[in-house]
Order: C-alpha cells, then sequence, then structure tokens
C-alpha cells in the first residue's frame, strides 16, 4: 500500500514502523475470510483490511481518532487471526496496539465508558484489587439477566464471568523445590486474573513442573503483564508493568525459562521486546525475556512425560486461544502432549475464530462476544466431547459461561495424566 508519511512524522518510531506495516498490506483482502467480526456483520470496515485503512488515513493524516474509527477499532479482538492469514507478513498487532495509543491520546470517550476502562485499569491488573470485587460480586451474580433486560450489558457481561465460588488468595513470591535432582529452574508468571479466578492452573503447573524435576520460582516484584491495559491503549501503565517484571526476572539466577500458562499474556512478554525497543535501559533485558518466554505447552513439550497407570482417557475438544494459535504460533504441542498422554483429542471446526473472550473485550463490547461464543459453544457441543481444554484463563471463563461441558487449563489435564489432581471442573461434573 502506498503511503505519504512526511519525513517529520516518521522520525517518531511508532509511526515508523507503523508505516513499514501499511506498506506491507496489499490490500488483498485474504485476512477478512478469517476475521471474526467481519464472519459476523460483513462490514468491511469490521475486517482487518478495513481497519488497516481507517488507521492509515488517521495516522497519515495525524488526525485525532473520530468516533467512527474508534467504533471499528474497539470491534476489533486482537485475536490475530488476519496475521495467521495473510500472505505479506502485515503485522497487524503492533498496527493495532499504536492505533489504541493513539484513540486513547486523542479521543474523549463519553463519561460512562471512560469510568468503566478506568476501573477496569484500576483493578484487574492487581490481585488484591480484584479479588475484592469477586467477593463484592459474588451476590450480585444472580441479578445478571435482570441488567442484560434493562440494558446495562457492560454490567451483566461482568457478573456472569465472576465464578460462583469466592475467589482464592493470590500467590505470593515463594520457590517451590524440585522433587528429587533439579533438571531446571524456571519463573512462572503467576498472573493477575488467572491466579485469583482459576488457582488450579498454577497449582497444576507447578505440581506438573516439580514432580518432573524442574524447580519453579515466583518473584518478588513481577505482576501483571501489561496486556489488560496494552489493548485500551494505556501505555504508559503497561511499560510500567512489563519493566517490574524484567526488573523482577533478570534479578533470578540461572533460569531456563519464563513460563506463562496464560497464553494472552505470553504474547505480551514475547513482545516486550519490541515493546520497550527504544528505552535504552530497558530494551537489551526485555527482548532477552522476550527469548526466554515459552507457554507451558512449549516447555512441556521437551519433558520426558509419561501417563502414570490409570491415567483418565477422555475425548478432549482442544479450543487453540488466539493468542497461542496465532499470537505465539503455538499450534502443536498443547495437542501432541494430551495425545501422548492418552486422551482423545478433537479438533473444534472454525478453530482460528475467536470465542468472543480477548482481553476485557466480553465486557466491553458484550453483543459481538455473546455472539462469537455462541458460535464456539456450538461447534464444541456438536463434538460432544467429555471435556473442553483451553490454554488461556479468559477462554476457559468465556467458553464456560455458556456450556454445561466441563472447561479446563490443558495443564490441569496433563497434570492429571501424569500423576496429579483430577482438575476441579471434572470433579464436579
Ligand atoms: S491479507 Fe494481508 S495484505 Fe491482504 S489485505 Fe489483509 S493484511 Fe493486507
Ligand atoms: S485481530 Fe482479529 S478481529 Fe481484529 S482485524 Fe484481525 S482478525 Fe479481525
Amino acid at each position: 500500500m502506498q503511503t505519504n508519511f512526511t519525513l517529520a512524522q516518521l522520525a517518531d518510531p511508532d509511526t515508523a514502523d507503523s508505516e513499514k506495516i501499511l506498506r506491507a498490506c496489499v490490500h488483498c483482502g485474504f485476512c477478512t475470510a478469517t476475521c471474526p467480526t467481519y464472519v459476523l456483520d460483513g462490514n468491511e470496515l469490521d475486517s482487518p483490511r478495513g481497519r488497516i485503512y481507517l488507521i492509515k488515513e488517521m495516522l497519515e493524516h495525524d488526525r485525532p481518532a473520530t468516533a467512527d474509527v474508534v467504533v471499528h477499532i474497539d470491534r476489533c479482538l486482537s485475536c490475530l487471526a488476519c496475521m495467521t492469514t495473510c500472505p505479506s507478513g502485515v503485522h497487524y498487532m503492533h498496527l493495532v496496539d499504536h492505533a489504541r495509543v493513539h484513540i486513547q491520546d486523542t479521543y474523549e470517550r463519553p463519561p460512562l465508558e471512560r469510568l468503566l476502562r478506568g476501573m477496569l485499569a484500576w483493578l484487574l491488573p492487581y490481585p488484591v484489587r480484584f479479588r475484592l470485587a469477586l467477593l463484592a460480586a459474588l451476590p450480585a451474580k444472580p441479578l445478571a439477566p435482570l441488567l442484560e433486560a434493562i440494558g446495562l450489558k457492560r454490567l451483566a457481561a461482568m457478573l456472569r464471568l465472576a465464578p460462583w465460588r469466592g475467589p482464592q488468595r493470590p500467590l505470593g513470591p515463594q520457590i517451590f523445590p524440585a522433587v528429587g535432582a533439579r533438571k531446571g529452574r524456571v519463573t512462572l508468571l503467576a498472573g493477575c486474573v488467572n491466579d485469583v479466578m482459576a488457582p488450579q492452573i498454577n497449582a497444576a503447573t507447578i505440581a506438573v513442573l516439580t514432580r518432573h524435576g524442574i524447580e519453579v520460582v515466583l518473584a518478588e516484584g513481577a505482576g501483571c503483564c501489561g496486556s489488560l491495559v496494552h489493548h485500551m491503549g494505556r501505555d504508559d501503565a503497561a511499560l510500567e508493568q512489563a519493566r517490574a517484571n524484567i526488573d523482577a526476572w533478570t534479578a533470578l539466577e540461572g533460569l531456563d525459562a519464563i513460563v506463562i500458562n496464560t497464553s494472552g499474556c505470553g504474547t505480551t512478554v514475547k513482545d516486550y521486546g519490541f515493546m520497550l525497543r527504544t528505552d535504552p535501559a530497558y530494551a537489551e533485558r526485555a527482548a532477552r525475556i522476550s527469548g526466554l518466554t515459552k507457554d507451558i505447552s512449549e516447555y512441556l513439550a521437551v519433558l520426558p512425560l509419561k501417563p502414570a497407570d490409570g491415567a483418565p482417557q477422555l475425548v478432549v475438544a482442544y479450543h487453540a486461544a488466539c493468542s497461542l494459535q496465532h499470537g505465539q504460533r503455538v499450534n502443536r504441542q498443547p495437542k501432541e502432549l494430551l495425545l501422548k498422554l492418552g486422551f482423545k483429542v478433537l479438533d473444534v471446526p472454525d478453530g482460528h475464530l475467536c470465542c468472543g473472550s480477548a482481553g476485557v473485550y466480553n465486557i466491553l463490547q458484550p453483543d459481538f462476544a455473546r455472539r462469537l461464543r455462541e458460535r464456539k459453544v456450538g461447534t464444541i457441543e456438536r463434538l460432544r466431547p467429555d471435556v473442553i481444554a483451553a490454554g488461556n484463563i479468559g477462554c476457559i471463563t468465556q467458553i464456560a459461561a455458556g456450556t454445561k461441558l466441563p472447561a479446563v487449563h490443558t495443564v490441569e489435564l496433563i497434570d492429571w495424566a501424569t500423576g496429579g489432581a483430577c482438575p476441579p471442573a471434572l470433579r464436579a461434573s
């Protein structure tokens, strides 16, 4: 695509990078077919190609974002299916990230929208605050249908996603020693939402790693990866959270990997090198941290895992989280691990399409998110599996809110099959 940025505009590194991305797009439109929002409403402006055009016009003319542009960029899930499809290697993720920062800097949202976004940014990345909010949400949960009926859809969406049981206390910094001879040392990103809403995921991750000789360290000072605010265009807050993690992890010695079991966070941490490329104090360390980062399935794939005696042999519908399949291109490992441990694994038809979770998308865009969930749950239920597995808490929560089938993290099944505890969602079903 031809662009007309001035030299002064290109002096800004973000604009210079976006210009390269825009130039790579040949407007072929292949990406439209795999874009969930275009599949839902057929509007070119809700397709990657349409959004790329809107972003080009906004950045090239140095225009403040308009309400029309914001509507279509806000509807983007950042699922990155378009990046997997694009034959020209257009790095849509960095382009839309830049657009979101531009929107945050130049567009004044309506007061209620500002309040909601501000509250989410203040709450979700901080486990103690988030836990208190979930405790407060518990008695209000039955009101979700009523709130939806009177038009308070975002509030209703938040209540629907809150768990029915009381949230757990977040894990603090500590070391989980390897069982037997130590064969490796990793740090685990305990996460913010993950740790409070589904502590069994970290428990299974730590159990399977330590049982196979890997010491697991939770670093002092590590916290949210920054992706929740990054996707809202709040770059200063996202970079502050990234720097805190980099400081925390580089203080640890002898690490083989930074292991992440929430693929949305993994995609962001693997991008720290790019996010901090212009920060002289952090660029080199950020790139090193990104290079050390592995999804839990990537790390487990090279360990000698074996099924324990009497390992479960269930039929698993494997839902590939967008951040894992498109963001990190980790496709093989989760399914191969499950197969190797005796599960029967079914691929979900139209597996490239997002379930509608996408960070806080299911709160901010409840209608699109609900339609995507209904579509996803429908395709999964037709497979008649015993259990649904995914590698991201967002997908697990989103899908579980629309089905009676148990939905668990892939690592919970891996831990169970190698001698660990049965996942709570399967015990309850
Ligand atoms: S597939 Fe790639 S090159 Fe073609 S329109 Fe989409 S982003 Fe542009
Ligand atoms: S990231 Fe997903 S929703 Fe956004 S344009 Fe690409 S395919 Fe469409």
